[in-house]
């Protein structure tokens, strides 16, 4: 079967199990389902999967790491038909709304995972799946338990770590370069997981001389394997330079492209669809920039002719714009001083009801946890549920003055609330409190990244055409500018994965046709050469949502109401935008 048709006859079967006679719920169906899918269903995921686990706060099995070998594959494989043919035995029809959400869910991370074993088979051409850091890093930072007894689970865990290269040597063929390149880089930075600073833990530790002495054994090991790993990726690399061995191209290609983006998008259109909404969208986009761009130029150049080219002419007003913004030691401050505001107009302008009694706390990122600069909202883990929300917001303490100004500069005065705004509020944090409402663990387990991203990427919209910033043109400029990076995601993703786009031609577009920096779009190239599928899920989920609201409004008429609108779009949790469009349309 051809991708496309593959796709088409995949969500025709889910979508015709989905809208099947919504009308007879039955409990028994509701509790059958959950008996086979609640507790002792995760905890067989996470045995299976125990990096994954440890991530999601899950420590039960964290003592073991799994050899990724063929014996390994085998068994998930196996397990996963056990759990697809589970699922089939359970009459969808008389599930209620939220399991039905919980079902398509499973349904198609199984198939999924399936797919991603027997036919994408990174295992085999990505070294950089193979890296043994989180898991232990996880181990040192959080403290679920007192240092001795995660320590001894640290100790328990590199048993197995020479094994696991081993494996993965014996397993890796014919990769890419982008992937072997990698692959060494994280590796190498793994070692520092398993350095000096460990060892000094240890040595502080209540551990006694007999377990410190295996530990430091299997300490030595696990880095010895972990070294000879990255050396021999050396090797293969300057083989697949040399042409002795035929790398793999790091693009997908069409076939593998479509399939990925059917089981991680599902918004209901097909990547070549999507693809070209998002260059329908970005010749609006620039349009429109176009007119904004033409009513502020005699502000900003009073004595200036505006110049021929358009793109030149949107670039000068951008970076007119772009010098109003705080001062590096302002950045904190003023970042807090405008969540309440955003509180505040979300409220005045019924958006969408913010819990009070779960307030967002800002603060400075934990020195542990700073990579890049920026900030995110770090919520509590499903299994540790009682931990609060931060906004954590990273200081530009680290950065030099040039590198510093240039953030400054891209987050400046108009686009600094929009941060706030995909972050925060109404976005990613507000989303996050509605989802906790109804707690299902497998809305947040295998949440829908597309329904997560489109979400926080709508909430931008909506508060821009609710009058944010007074509807002045340069706010509406500089949002379409962020805007236009998420349309751009999509174009280079699809672009360079299916339709073979070189880098020259990335650089280009994103610098010219989307005023982004060098740097920014050097590092574009670098995300799209190592992922697939994930870059379009922006504007997938955002333009998705977006056809869903117009489609409600045509139906109800004046009786549509916005706010309604979006309790209800963030009562069923992360499902996929697909799946909540059928939960919401159904009579
Ligand atoms: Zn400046
Ligand atoms: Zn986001």
């Amino acid at each position: 079967m051809s991708a496309r048709a593959w796709f088409v006859a995949a969500v025709a079967a889910l979508v015709a199990t989905l809208a099947a006679s919504p009308l007879a719920a039955d409990p028994a169906t509701d509790t059958a389902f959950q008996r086979a899918f609640g507790e002792r269903f995760f905890d067989r995921y996470w045995q299976l999967t125990t990096d994954a686990a440890i991530v999601n706060g899950y420590y039960r099995y964290a003592d073991s790491l799994r050899v990724p070998d063929a014996a390994e594959r085998a068994t998930r494989l196996e397990q996963l038909d056990r759990w697809l043919a589970a699922l089939g035995r359970i009459d969808t029809a008389r599930l209620s709304a939220s399991l039905r959400a919980d079902w398509a869910i499973l349904d198609s991370q199984f198939r999924g995972e399936r797919w991603a074993l027997t036919e994408q088979r990174a295992w085999q051409w990505d070294p950089s799946t193979y890296n043994v850091a989180t898991g232990f890093a996880m181990l040192l930072d959080r403290t679920y338990a007192p240092l001795d007894e995660r320590l001894r689970t640290f100790g328990k865990r590199l048993a197995n770590v020479p094994a696991y290269y081993a494996a993965a040597k014996a397993t890796v063929a014919t990769p890419s370069r982008e992937h072997t390149q990698l692959a060494i880089e994280q590796n190498r930075g793994a070692l520092s997981v398993f350095g000096p600073e460990l060892e000094r833990t240890l040595a502080g530790s209540g551990l006694a001389p007999n377990e410190r002495a295996t530990f430091t054994t299997q300490l030595t090991a696990a880095r010895a394997a972990i070294e000879d790993y990255v050396t021999w990726l050396e090797a293969l690399d300057a083989r697949l330079a040399s042409g002795a061995v035929a790398p793999r191209s790091f693009r997908l290609g069409r076939e593998l492209y479509e399939q990925k983006f059917g089981f991680d998008i599902q918004t209901g259109v097909t990547a070549e669809q999507l693809y070209e909404n998002a260059r329908a969208e970005k010749a609006r986009l620039l349009q429109r920039m176009g007119v904004l761009a033409d009513e502020l130029w005699p502000k900003y150049f009073p004595n200036l002719a505006s110049p021929d080219d358009e793109l030149v002419k949107i670039g000068r007003v951008i970076d007119a714009l772009s010098l109003q913004h705080v001062t590096r030691e302002r950045l904190v401050a003023e970042v807090e001083a405008q969540i309440p505001e955003l509180e505040r107009f979300v409220r005045e302008h019924d958006i969408i009801d913010l819990d009070p009694t779960r307030p967002l706390m800002v603060r400075e990122t934990p020195l542990y946890e700073r990579g890049i600069a920026g900030a995110n909202v770090e919520s509590p883990g499903p299994y540790d549920a009682q931990a609060p929300t931060y906004y954590n917001v990273t200081p530009l303490d680290d950065l030099s003055a040039e590198a510093a100004e240039s953030w400054l500069r891209e987050y400046n005065r108009w686009m600094l609330p929009v941060l706030n705004i995909h972050e925060a509020i109404p976005g990613h944090y507000a989303q996050l409190v509605y989802a906790n409402r109804s707690p299902s663990l497998v809305k947040s387990i295998f949440g829908n990244g597309a329904m997560i991203e489109g979400w926080a990427v709508y909430s931008e919209r909506v508060m821009l055409e609710a009058g944010w910033e007074d509807h002045k043109a340069e706010a509406w400029l500089i949002y379409s500018k962020w805007n236009l990076r998420s349309v751009s995601n999509t174009i280079l993703d699809y672009g360079v994965h299916v339709l073979g786009m070189s880098e020259a031609e990335v650089m280009s577009m994103l610098t010219r046709e989307a005023f982004q920096t060098e740097q920014e779009a050097r590092d574009k190239w670098k995300r799209v050469s190592r992922t697939s599928v994930q870059l379009t899920s922006y504007f997938a989920g955002y333009s998705a949502i977006l056809a869903l609201r117009a489609e409600l409004q045509r139906g109800r008429g004046d009786a549509f109401d916005l706010k309604q609108f979006h309790e209800q779009f963030l009562s069923y949790g992360n499902a996929p935008v697909r799946v909540i469009r059928e939960l919401m349309t159904e009579r």
